[in-house]
C-alpha cells in the first residue's frame, strides 16, 4: 500500500483527499451507470414473501410493515404523504416474477408492466442457483415466489420516518453479526437484548474505527489536505482486534453511515412539506461521529476495488442478449469505470485478509466465519418493517456481499480455481452500492459546505 504499508488503519490505504477527488471524477458516471441503464435499474428482490427469520412479528419488536406506521408518534394527526407508511411505499413498475416456462415463452406480460421503454432481455434473469462461496443469501432462498422486478431508479433511498424499536432492533441484530465471540445462533430467534447491553462490544469496535480515522487523518494531513476538519481525540487505543473482525464492522458501519446521510440529505421538513437537506440530521448522525464517515470512505474503497477485478470478467459477460447495442454499451460503460480506478492496493489491499495466523487461528476458518456472518447479515434483512428501507437494505448488502466474493473468491490463490459466476442481481447490486456511496460521499461534501455557509453567518 502506497501510504501505510501494511498498517492496521488502513485497511483500506488511500486518504480522503484521494478518495474524495476519485469520487468527484467518477460520481457522474456511476450514477449515470446505476440510473439511466436498464440493466441496472431494474432489480429482482423478494421484498413480502419472506418472514424475519430472528424474531416473531408478535414479540413487539417487529418486522412488518405495521410497525413502520407505528413508529410515527401521532400518525393519525399528519397528513398522509408524512406517514411513514406511505414513505415507505414503492413508486414505479413492478413485476411479478415469472416462472422458468414463462420466461422461455418470451414475458410479455412483463414487459407490458414494465413499459416499453425497457429491453425485456435486460430484466430477465435466468440464473438462480447459488454458489458455496457467496456471501449473501440469494434472494429467493426458502420464499415461495422468486420475486418482483423493483425500478431502483423510481425508489431513491430518502427519509422514509422508519425509527424507533424495530429499526434499532435490525440494527442491534446486524452488528451482533460482528461480535466473534457472540452467542450461539439458536440464541438469536429467543429475543435480543436492547441497544445498551450491546455497547461495550459496539464501543470497542467504535474506538478502533475512530483510531483507524485518526490515523487516516494523519496520513491526509501529512498530504497536506484538512478538508474533513473531524478528528476524535479521546478514542483509547486497540491494538489486538484482528483485522477481519475490524473490516467486518467497518464494512457494516460504513453502510449505516451511508443510509443516514441519505436520509438526512434527501430529508422531509414536516413544518413546510419539503424535501431538502437536513443540517442538524448530518451533525447528529455523522458529523459528529467521524468514525462513521471514514466507514464511509473505507467502504467506498473496497467496493471500488472489487469493480476494478471486474474489468475482465465483464468482457465474456451478456448482459442482455437481444439487444446488442445496449450490451455492448453497458459493457464498455463497465470497462471505462474500471480503467478509471487506480490499480490495487492503491485503493484497497485484500491480500493482507484472511492470512492464517499462527497460533491463533487459520486463514480458510477465518474466511468461512466471516462469510456466514455476513450471509445473516443479509437475512436480518428481511425483518426491516418498512418497503424502501428493506429494498436498498437488500440492494446495499447483496453488493457489499458480491463486493466481498469478488475481492476473496476472484484471484488472490483462486487462479486455479473456476471464478464463481456473477448472478445478475449481484452486478446490479454491486453497481448501485457504489452509487449510494459515491452519492453520500457528494451529499456529505455539500453538508461541510453547509456548514462553512451558517459558520460564517453565525
Ligand atoms: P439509528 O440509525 O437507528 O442507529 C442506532 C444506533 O446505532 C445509534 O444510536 C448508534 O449507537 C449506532 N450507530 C448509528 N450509526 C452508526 C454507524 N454509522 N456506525 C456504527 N454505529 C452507528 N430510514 C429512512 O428514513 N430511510 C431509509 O432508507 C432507511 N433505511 C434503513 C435500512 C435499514 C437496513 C435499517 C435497519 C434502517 C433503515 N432506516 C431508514 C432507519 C434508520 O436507519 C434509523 O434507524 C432511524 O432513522 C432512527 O435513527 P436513530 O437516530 O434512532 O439511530
Amino acid at each position: 500500500c502506497a501510504l501505510e504499508p501494511r498498517a492496521k488503519v488502513s485497511d483500506a490505504c488511500a486518504s480522503y483527499a484521494d478518495l474524495d477527488q476519485l469520487n468527484n471524477r467518477l460520481y457522474p458516471y456511476v450514477h449515470k451507470l446505476a440510473n439511466n441503464t436498464d440493466f441496472f435499474s431494474y432489480y429482482r428482490l423478494n421484498l413480502y414473501n419472506k418472514e424475519c427469520p430472528f424474531w416473531s412479528d408478535e414479540s413487539g419488536a417487529c418486522g412488518n410493515i405495521a410497525c413502520a406506521v407505528t413508529t410515527v408518534e401521532n400518525e393519525e394527526d399528519v397528513p398522509a404523504i408524512w406517514r411513514a407508511e406511505e414513505l415507505s411505499k414503492l413508486e414505479g413498475p413492478k413485476a411479478k416474477h415469472p416462472g422458468r416456462k414463462q420466461q422461455k415463452e418470451r414475458q410479455r406480460p412483463l414487459l407490458d408492466q414494465l413499459g416499453e421503454s425497457v429491453g425485456e432481455s435486460c430484466v430477465v434473469e435466468y440464473d438462480d442457483e447459488c454458489d458455496e462461496r457467496d456471501y449473501c443469501v440469494p434472494d429467493d432462498e426458502g420464499a415461495a415466489g422468486k420475486g418482483d422486478y423493483v425500478s431502483l431508479a423510481d425508489n431513491p433511498e430518502r427519509f422514509t420516518g422508519y425509527a424507533g424499536e424495530g429499526a434499532h432492533q435490525v440494527w442491534e441484530a446486524i452488528y451482533r453479526e460482528n461480535c466473534f465471540s457472540r452467542p450461539p445462533t439458536s440464541d438469536r430467534s429467543v429475543g435480543l437484548p436492547g441497544l445498551s447491553a450491546l455497547s461495550p462490544g459496539l464501543s470497542q469496535n467504535q474506538a478502533q474505527a475512530a483510531l483507524d480515522f485518526k490515523q487516516v487523518m494523519k496520513a491526509h494531513d501529512r498530504q497536506g489536505a484538512t478538508k474533513s476538519g473531524t478528528t476524535e481525540e479521546n478514542a483509547p487505543e486497540f491494538e489486538d482486534e484482528c483485522l477481519e473482525k475490524r473490516v467486518f464492522y467497518r464494512v457494516i458501519s460504513g453502510m449505516h453511515a451511508a443510509i443516514s446521510t441519505h436520509l438526512c440529505h434527501d430529508y422531509l421538513n414536516q413544518t413546510t412539506g419539503q424535501w431538502g437537506p437536513n443540517l442538524q440530521c448530518y451533525k447528529d448522525r455523522l458529523h459528529n461521529h467521524p468514525e462513521r464517515i471514514s466507514n464511509l470512505y473505507f467502504n467506498y474503497a473496497l467496493v471500488l476495488r472489487a469493480v476494478s477485478k471486474l474489468r475482465d470478467y465483464v468482457q465474456d459477460y451478456t448482459f442482455c442478449t437481444g439487444d446488442s447495442a445496449q450490451d455492448a454499451k453497458t459493457k464498455n460503460m463497465i470497462r471505462q469505470l474500471a480503467d478509471n480506478i487506480p490499480p490495487g492496493p492503491q485503493i484497497f489491499d485484500e491480500s493482507i485478509m484472511f492470512q492464517d495466523q499462527p497460533g491463533l487461528a487459520d486463514g480458510l476458518s477465518l474466511k468461512e466465519d466471516f462469510r456466514n456472518r455476513f450471509r445473516n447479515v443479509s437475512r436480518i434483512m428481511d425483518c426491516v418493517g418498512c418497503d424502501k428501507c428493506r429494498l436498498w437494505g437488500k440492494v446495499q448488502t447483496n453488493g457489499f456481499g458480491t463486493a466481498l466474493k469478488v475481492l476473496f473468491e476472484f484471484g488472490n490463490g483462486h487462479e486455479d480455481q473456476e471464478k464463481p459466476l456473477l448472478r445478475r442481481t449481484e452486478l446490479v447490486a454491486l453497481i448501485n452500492t457504489l452509487d449510494k456511496i459515491s452519492g453520500a460521499m457528494k451529499a456529505i461534501e455539500h453538508f461541510r459546505e453547509m456548514m462553512v455557509v451558517v459558520e460564517l453567518e453565525g
